[in-house]
C-alpha cells in the first residue's frame, strides 16, 4: 500500500517507528511536511499539491498534525477526505479533539466519567465557578498549554482567585477543575487502536509535584488497566470518533475519570514503558481497515 504521512518532523521518535513499521510491512511511506502541502480549493476536482506536484492517490493518509498547526493541518486532512482518500484520522476528529471545551462537552453528554470542570470567558464571577467545581483545592489549567505548563494546583481560595485573574489579565482561555488528591500524582495513559487497548502506562509525578507529565521529571511504567478503565478509554475514543489516540485517565474514588483524548499520541514514552510495538498495531488496523471512499465525515 502507499501512505502519506503528514508531519512537521520526520525526525521524530513517532514518525520513524511509524515510517519503520510501515517499510518492514512492505508498504510505501511518503513523507510530507504538512504545512509544504497547498492546494487549490477552487477546482470542482480537489487536488493537493508539492513541491510542484500533483500528490497522487494514496490507500491510506495517516496525519501527525501537531497543535499549533491544527487549523492548517485540519484542512489538508480535509482536502485529502475530499479527494475520496481514507485518513486515519478525520479532519472532524482533529479538531473536535483539540478542543477541550467541545471534547469536554461531548464526553459528558456521552456520561463518561470526568473531573468537575468549569468554563468561563468573564471571571467576575469567580466565587461562583469555584463552588461549581466544589471549591479549594482546584487545578486551574491553562487550554492551550501542553506538557504541563500552564496547569497550576490552588490549595486555597484566595490563591485560586489571584492565579485566575493572573491568567485573564493575560488574555488567556482557562478551565477550573476539581483537584483529584487520590491520584496521588499519577495518571494513567492508553493507547486505543480500532477500538481496542494496545498499550496502557502510568506516569508517576517526580516527589512534591501533583503533575505527571514526563517533560516535569515524572516517569512511567507498564500498568494493568481495570475493565472500567479499559471501557471508559475505548467509549472515549468512540465518542470523539477515532481510530487511534492517547486517552488519559485519572484514578479518582468515583472511578476513572478522562482528562484529555488526544489525536497524535507520542509513542516513545508508551513504547519504552510497556515494551510493545504500537507503531506496528497502527500500520496493521490501517492495512486492514483503510477503504478509499469510506472517510465517514468528509469534514462536514
Ligand atoms: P497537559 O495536557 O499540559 O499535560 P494535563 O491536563 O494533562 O496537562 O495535566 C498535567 C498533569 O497534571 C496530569 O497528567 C495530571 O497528573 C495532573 N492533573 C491534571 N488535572 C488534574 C486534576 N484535576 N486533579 C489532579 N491532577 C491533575
Ligand atoms: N455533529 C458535529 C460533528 O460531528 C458536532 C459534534 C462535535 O462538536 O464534534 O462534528
Amino acid at each position: 500500500m502507499r501512505f502519506a504521512l503528514l508531519c512537521r518532523n520526520p525526525k521524530l521518535y513517532s514518525h520513524q517507528r511509524l515510517i519503520e513499521a510501515a517499510e518492514a510491512r512492505g508498504h510505501e511511506v511518503d513523507v510530507l511536511d504538512t504545512l509544504r502541502i497547498y492546494m487549490n480549493i477552487t477546482s470542482h476536482r480537489p487536488a493537493l499539491h508539492y513541491q510542484g506536484e500533483k500528490l497522487p492517490d494514496y490507500d491510506a493518509v495517516i496525519p501527525r498534525i501537531g497543535a499549533s498547526i491544527t487549523n492548517y493541518g485540519a484542512a489538508v486532512v480535509r482536502q485529502f477526505e475530499m479527494t475520496g482518500a481514507w485518513t486515519l484520522a478525520e479532519s472532524v476528529a482533529i479538531n473536535r479533539s483539540r478542543d477541550k471545551l467541545r471534547s469536554l462537552q461531548l464526553l459528558s453528554r456521552a456520561g463518561i466519567g470526568l473531573p468537575v470542570t468549569a468554563f468561563a470567558h468573564d471571571t467576575g464571577r469567580i466565587d461562583e465557578i469555584l463552588d461549581m467545581v466544589g471549591g479549594a483545592p482546584v487545578v486551574i489549567k491553562l487550554l492551550e498549554g501542553t506538557q504541563g505548563v500552564g496547569v497550576v494546583l490552588a490549595d486555597t481560595k484566595r490563591s485560586a482567585k489571584s492565579v485566575i485573574e493572573a491568567f485573564r489579565g493575560a488574555k488567556v482561555n482557562i478551565l477550573v477543575q476539581e483537584f483529584i488528591k487520590e491520584a496521588g500524582g499519577a495518571d494513567i495513559r492508553t493507547i486505543v487502536v480500532g477500538g481496542k487497548v494496545v498499550a496502557a502506562m502510568k506516569r508517576q509525578g517526580a516527589e512534591g509535584e501533583f503533575r505527571s507529565n514526563i517533560h516535569r521529571g515524572g516517569g512511567a511504567s507498564k500498568v494493568k488497566i481495570t475493565p472500567e478503565e479499559r471501557a471508559t478509554a475505548v467509549r472515549a475514543a468512540k465518542i470523539m470518533g477515532l481510530h487511534v489516540c492517547g486517552v488519559d485517565m485519572l484514578r479518582s474514588n468515583h472511578g476513572p475519570v478522562v482528562m484529555e483524548v488526544n489525536s497524535s499520541p507520542g509513542l516513545e514514552g508508551i513504547e519504552g514503558a510497556t515494551g510493545f510495538d504500537v507503531a506496528g498495531k497502527i500500520i496493521d488496523f490501517i492495512e486492514k481497515t483503510a477503504t478509499p471512499g469510506k472517510t465517514r465525515t468528509k469534514g462536514k
